[in-house]
């Protein structure tokens, strides 16, 4: 599935890979920088919900 969210900088449509959190099993893309897609979830690879580390799960 590819993310619906909107990017915070050009309001274009994201379609990144959307991942659900292995450990709080919040979904969103990941992103190496913060709030730059309105269904953001990751951060590198951290979760913004639950703040764990590497809580990449299996993409959906
Ligand atoms: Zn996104
Ligand atoms: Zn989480």
């Amino acid at each position: 599935m590819s993310c619906k969210g909107k990017t915070t900088r050009s309001s274009s449509k994201c379609g990144k890979i959307v991942y659900q959190c292995k450990y709080c099993r919040s979904v969103g893309c990941d992103r190496s920088k913060h709030d730059e897609c309105s269904n953001q979830n990751f951060y590198n690879g951290t979760c913004k919900k639950c703040g764990k580390a590497g809580a990449k799960g299996k993409h959906l």
